[in-house]
C-alpha cells in the first residue's frame, strides 16, 4: 500500500494516461468505473500549456481536471529530451525551444521541475532527469548518469527549503544507466544515498528488446530498497507488465491502453486453465469479420462498453469515423490493464504469483 495525499493506492497499480490533464475521452467518474486508482499527467505538457499559473488560479490539478484521486507527475526530462526541438543540455539544467508557442525559448531546472509540480498540487513528483537515448554510446549514458546525480542533489536542497510541499508530497528519483550495468548500478546506489520516498527506473522501453530491458531489471531491482515503491517507467505490453512484477515492481505507466484503442486494437482475454494469469489477443475491430459479429468484445469483461454494445456495432462505428469508438475502445480497453492489476494483486496476496 502506497500513501498519498489523496488516498492510498493498492501496490502493484498501472497508471492511465492523462499527459495533459485528461485520459483522452473519458471523464474521471469513468476512469474511477473502470478502477483507476491514480492518473499520470505531465509537467512538461501542463507547464507550456496551460501553464502553471493557470492551474494554479484554479486552485490546483486535482480542481482543475476534476479528479480527487491521486496524481503523478512526470519531471518532463524525458518528454524535453523526445519530443523539444534544439534541446541543450547544461550543467544547470535543459534550454529547449518549442513549436507550440512559436519558438519560444524555456530553460528546465531541477528546482523548476519541481516548482512547477508544487504549483500543480501533485501527489507524486518526479525530479528531473537526464534521459540518454537508446542506442548511445557509453559515454554519453555515462553523462546522462553524472548528471542526473547532480540534479538530484539540487533537487534534494530545493526540497529542504520547501518543507510543506516535501512533507505532503511524495518524490521519486529516477535511475538512469541505459543497458549499462556498472552505470546501473552507479546510479542506484547515488540516489539511494540521497534517500527519496520512491525510485523509478527510467530509459528503458526506449527501443531496447524484452531480453535486454529484463537483464536490467535483474540486477537493477534488487539493489532499490526494498521498503519503497518501485516505478518502471513508459512499461508496457502485459506480459512486460507480469515479468516486472515477478521482480518487484510496484508502479507502471503507458500509452499502450489507450493508444491502441484510438487506432481500434482491442485487449480481449483469454481463458487460461493452466495459468491464474492473463492469456490475452489484440482484435483489430476495423477488420471485415467483426461486420456482422453481434457478441461484445469480451463476454467476461463487465465494463460499460461490453455490456451495452456488439463488435458489429464498434466495426461500424470505426468505420464511419464516429467519435463514440474512441471512448467505448478506450473504456474497454483501460478496463483490461486495470483487471489485469486486480488479478497480478489477487495473485499476489493468494501466493500465486
Ligand atoms: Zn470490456
Amino acid at each position: 500500500m502506497l500513501k498519498t495525499s489523496h488516498g492510498d493506492l493498492e501496490t502493484p497499480f498501472f497508471m492511465p494516461i492523462a499527459t495533459k490533464g485528461a485520459v483522452k475521452s473519458l471523464t474521471p467518474q469513468e476512469m474511477k468505473e473502470t478502477g483507476a486508482q491514480v492518473l499520470l499527467s505531465n509537467t512538461y505538457h501542463l507547464m507550456l500549456r496551460p501553464g502553471v499559473q493557470v492551474i494554479k488560479k484554479a486552485g490546483g490539478l486535482h480542481h482543475f481536471m476534476g479528479w480527487n484521486g491521486p496524481i503523478l507527475t512526470d519531471s518532463g526530462g524525458f518528454q524535453v529530451f523526445s519530443l523539444a526541438r534544439q534541446r541543450k543540455i547544461k550543467g544547470n539544467g535543459v534550454e529547449f525551444f518549442t513549436e507550440t508557442d512559436g519558438g519560444k525559448r524555456h530553460f528546465l531546472t531541477p528546482e523548476l521541475a519541481l516548482e512547477i509540480q508544487k504549483g500543480l498540487g501533485v501527489d507524486i513528483a518526479m525530479i528531473l532527469d537526464v534521459c540518454a537515448p537508446y542506442p548511445c554510446e557509453k559515454e554519453e549514458a555515462k553523462r546522462a548518469v553524472e548528471l542526473t546525480t547532480i540534479w538530484a542533489r539540487k533537487s534534494l536542497a530545493w526540497l529542504k527549503k520547501n518543507p510543506v510541499f516535501r512533507k505532503k508530497t511524495l518524490v521519486f528519483a529516477i535511475v538512469q544507466g541505459s543497458v549499462h550495468r556498472d552505470l546501473r548500478e552507479k546510479s542506484i546506489k547515488e540516489l539511494v544515498n540521497f534517500d527519496f520516498d520512491g525510485y523509478a527506473l527510467g530509459g528503458l522501453a526506449v527501443g531496447e528488446s524484452n531480453k535486454k530491458m529484463y537483464k536490467v531489471l535483474d540486477y537493477a531491482v534488487p539493489l532499490l530498497p526494498e521498503d519503497k515503491p518501485r516505478y518502471l517507467m513508459g512499461i508496457g505490453k502485459p506480459e512486460n507488465i507480469i515479468e516486472a512484477v515477478k521482480h518487484g515492481i510496484d508502479m507502471f505507466d503507458c500509452v499502450i491502453p489507450t493508444r491502441e484503442a484510438r487506432h481500434g486494437r482491442i485487449y480481449i482475454k483469454n481463458e487460461n486453465q493452466k495459468s491464474q494469469l492473463m492469456d490475452y489477443q489484440v482484435i483489430r475491430i476495423a477488420n471485415q469479420k467483426h461486420r456482422e459479429d453481434f457478441s461484445p468484445l469480451d463476454s467476461n469483461c463487465q465494463c460499460y462498453t461490453c455490456r451495452n454494445f456488439s463488435r458489429a456495432y464498434l466495426h461500424h462505428l470505426f468505420k464511419t469515423n464516429e467519435v463514440l469508438v474512441l471512448r467505448l475502445a478506450t473504456l474497454h480497453n483501460l478496463k483490461f490493464y486495470l483487471d489485469l492489476m486486480r488479478m497480478i494483486r489477487e495473485g499476489l496476496n493468494n501466493g500465486k504469483i
